[in-house]
C-alpha cells in the first residue's frame, strides 16, 4: 500500500466543509486503515465509494483493486480528486448518489461509504432495491443508527427499517468510531457497518409487496393494536383468523414481531383475501 503525506493535501485548497453535505472527512489514519481492512479487498474488483470527499479512503482503496467508481456531490471536491487521481484506475461522477444510474456499473460490486448521516437511509435503500448490482456495503454511520439497523425484536430501537434492511441483506456492526478520527468533529459517534446482500431472503414470502406493507403499516402505528393497525390491509372480520392462524395474539406491538411472524401473518393475509 502506498505510504500517505501528511502535508496538507494541495488538491483541496481553504475547502469549507459544507455541513449541508455532511462533510465530516475521516482524517484518523488507524481508523482508515481499519476501514480498509475490514472491506477485505482484492486486485481484481471494482469498487463503487459514495462521496469520496477529498479522498482519504480513496487513497487508500485505489491501490488495493482494479477500479474505483467514485460519486461526489461537491463541485469542488469532485473536481480536487479529478486534479489528484488523472490517469488513474478511479472514474469520477460528480453528481448526487440518490440519482447516480447504476447501469453504468458492472456488478455485482462492493459499495463502500463514510456517509452523510443525514442521508444513510436514503443510501441504504436505494442499494438494497438494486441489490442485484452488489455484494456488500460497507459504511460508516452514525453509531445510533447502526445499532437500530441490528436491533433485535424486543429491543425499542427495533423498527420497520431494520426489518426492511434484515430482510434484504445481513447487516453487522464491525467497530465504533470515536467523533475525534473527523474533521470537523460531528456531535455523536459513528460504526463502521458491513451489509451483504442476501441472494434468498431469510423467510418465505407469499406476496412480497404486501409482507413489506405489513411490516410499514404495523409500526406506522406502534401504539394500536396489530388488529387496528392492520385493518388498512384486510377487513376486521378477517384479520382476527389471519392473526390467530398465524399464531401472533391480536394486542402485540409490532416492535415484538420477528421477520418470521411478519412473513406468517402475511402469508396467512395472502391467503384470506385471495379466499
Ligand atoms: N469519504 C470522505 C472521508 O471519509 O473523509 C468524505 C466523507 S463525508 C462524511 C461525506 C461526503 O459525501 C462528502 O464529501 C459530501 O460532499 C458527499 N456527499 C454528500 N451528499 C452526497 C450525495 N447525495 N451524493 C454523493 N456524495 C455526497
Amino acid at each position: 500500500m502506498k505510504k500517505l503525506s501528511k502535508e496538507p493535501n494541495k488538491n483541496y485548497p481553504a475547502f469549507v466543509a459544507e455541513k449541508r453535505l455532511g462533510q465530516n472527512f475521516l482524517h484518523d489514519r488507524k481508523v482508515q486503515t481499519r476501514i480498509i481492512e475490514a472491506c477485505q479487498f482484492s486486485p481484481e474488483e471494482t469498487v463503487l465509494e459514495i462521496g469520496p470527499g477529498q479522498g482519504a479512503l480513496t487513497r487508500q482503496i485505489l491501490p488495493c483493486v482494479k477500479g474505483v467508481i467514485a460519486v461526489e456531490a461537491d463541485r469542488q471536491l469532485a473536481e480536487g480528486l479529478e486534479r489528484e487521481f488523472l490517469d488513474s484506475n478511479l472514474t469520477l461522477h460528480h453528481g448526487d448518489f440518490l440519482k447516480f444510474d447504476f447501469s453504468k456499473i458492472p456488478g455485482p460490486i462492493k459499495v463502500v461509504g463514510n456517509l452523510p448521516y443525514y442521508i444513510s437511509t436514503p443510501i441504504i435503500s436505494k442499494v438494497l432495491e438494486n441489490r442485484e448490482k452488489f455484494t456488500s456495503l460497507f459504511m460508516t454511520v452514525q453509531l445510533e443508527f447502526g445499532e437500530r439497523l441490528v436491533a433485535k425484536p424486543g429491543n425499542k430501537i427495533y423498527s420497520s427499517f431494520t426489518c426492511f434492511v434484515n430482510y434484504f441483506s445481513e447487516p453487522k456492526l464491525l467497530f465504533t468510531i470515536s467523533k475525534n478520527a473527523f474533521s470537523p468533529a460531528p456531535k455523536v459517534m459513528s460504526c463502521f457497518m458491513r451489509l451483504d446482500m442476501r441472494k434468498t431472503p431469510p423467510v418465505s414470502v407469499k406476496d412480497e409487496p404486501l409482507f413489506l406493507q405489513v411490516i410499514r403499516l404495523a409500526f406506522q402505528q406502534r401504539r394500536k393494536t396489530l388488529l387496528n393497525s392492520l385493518s388498512q390491509l384486510c377487513p376486521k372480520a378477517k384479520l382476527g383468523a389471519v392473526l390467530a392462524q398465524a399464531g401472533v395474539p391480536e394486542r402485540t406491538r409490532a416492535e415484538e414481531l420477528g421477520l418470521e411472524k411478519f412473513a406468517m401473518i402475511s402469508n396467512c393475509m395472502k391467503v384470506a383475501l385471495d379466499g
